[in-house]
């Protein structure tokens, strides 16, 4: 098939959903992709933050060859030793007692909604879940009902019992918060809202309102988790922990996994049959997810994505210092965020003409999550081509 081909194939027969670049790509390896016709790019988001380990590592593609043609599925009926050894994985990583698996973060987060509703339910409470402004949750009516305005327009009526309160604003949170609230969920460094990392005051006061309220804390680290910030989970970085935890995105290395991690506590409120789901880890993916997490220990990504982000961030601001156009650069490891005055989709329609594969968050912002096995010569090729990009789409230069 020609790539014009493929290009009308997939418009005359998908729903026109996304806005895709005029790209067909075909193959990928580290933080590299390829086009049809051979061109290379660079990949600073790596599928937004899904190749966490690099596109095809190579841990994760023979874990996924060695279980394809053994065992793919036999839903949650029976054990698997792939399901059950990454459930034992990623309780000890993230550092909590129960697992459950699904499909995708907002499936995860739909899972969390579950447990607040039944934990509120079980202690008797009749408030909301309290959720962040300018959040992103997922897709799904349930989590678009916790997310941003802009995302529940015109798929109305919304599930009601949730309230939303600005991030970062502790004031606003003490007043939303009482005896009667089910559960706060928050992203700690927020993605899709512009890279906009939660203060560590805000967090521990979050924390302390929960305990003192009896509410679950619950933590969306789809995008921020699976060592992207520079430790496993973003909690970890922030010593702040959560009663619930989800995550999805970089866990599978490409494999579609979500999971809700808990404490033995919160899981507990969740008996048998009031959730499951027919994929959620089965073997394919449970292998994939056991591979990713190796090679993030084994190959010490979580170190690299902090000295690669520090490296990242402190260049970008060296080198826009005086940019007027540059209003910060901020983020957390590898997950960075450059906010500029103007709107970005011109830079990267830019970025991707110079080979570098790039994403714009919340119009402004320029958003960097490349692979964390990124070299230093891709990463310095990354900020050359995203400066002259800026300066190039600049209104004002
Ligand atoms: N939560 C966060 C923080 C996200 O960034 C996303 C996706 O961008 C989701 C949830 C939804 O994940 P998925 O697209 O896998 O449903």
């Amino acid at each position: 098939m020609t790539e014009s081909e493929i290009r009308e194939k997939s418009e005359t027969w998908h729903f026109d959903l996304y806005k895709r670049y005029p790209l067909v790509l075909e193959r990928a390896e580290g933080a590299r992709v390829w086009d049809r016709d051979g061109r290379e790019y660079i990949d600073a988001l790596a599928g937004i933050a899904v190749n966490n380990v690099g596109h095809c590592h190579p841990k994760v593609v023979q874990a996924v060859q060695r279980q394809v043609s053994r065992l793919i599925h036999v839903s949650n009926l029976y054990y698997t030793e792939a399901q059950s050894s990454l459930a034992e994985k990623l309780a000890s990583v993230s550092g909590f007692e129960k697992v459950f698996f699904c499909n995708s973060g907002a499936e995860a987060n739909e899972a969390a909604i579950k447990l607040a509703r039944k934990y509120a339910d079980k202690t008797g409470r009749t408030g909301p879940i309290v959720s962040l402004k300018n959040c992103f949750h997922g897709r799904t009516i349930g989590t678009i009902a916790l997310g941003k305005e802009k995302y529940r327009k015109g798929f109305g009526p919304m599930p009601t019992g949730i309230e939303h309160t600005p991030a970062n604003d502790i004031a606003a949170l003490e007043k939303v918060m009482s005896d009667q609230t089910a559960a706060l969920i928050l992203e700690p460094i927020q993605g899709e809202g512009g890279v906009v990392p939660l203060d560590q005051a805000y967090l521990e006061r979050a924390r302390e309102l929960c305990d003192t309220h009896g509410a679950l804390l619950i933590y969306d680290e789809v995008q921020c988790g699976v060592g992207r910030t520079g430790k496993m989970f973003a909690w970890q970085h922030f010593g702040v922990k959560p009663d619930v935890l989800t995550a999805a995105k970089g866990l599978g290395g490409g494999v579609p996994i979500g999971a809700v991690m808990a404490t033995k506590e919160a899981a507990g409120v969740l008996g048998y049959g009031e959730h499951g789901t027919t994929f959620g880890g089965n073997s394919l993916a449970s292998a994939a997810a056991g591979a990713v997490l190796d090679a993030i220990e084994e190959e010490k990504l979580c170190e690299a994505a902090r000295e690669k982000g520090e490296w990242l961030m402190q260049t970008l601001r060296e080198r826009t210092k005086g940019w007027s156009c540059v209003k910060g650069v901020r983020g957390v490891g590898l997950m960075v965020g450059m906010e500029l005055t103007f709107k970005g989709a011109p830079v990267v329609e830019k970025m991707l003409e110079k080979g570098v594969l790039s994403n714009c968050a919340s119009d402004v912002v320029m958003r960097l999550l490349p692979p964390l096995v990124i070299t230093q010569e891709q990463l310095e090729r990354v900020v050359d081509v995203l400066l002259e990009s800026v300066r190039e789409c600049d209104p004002d230069s």
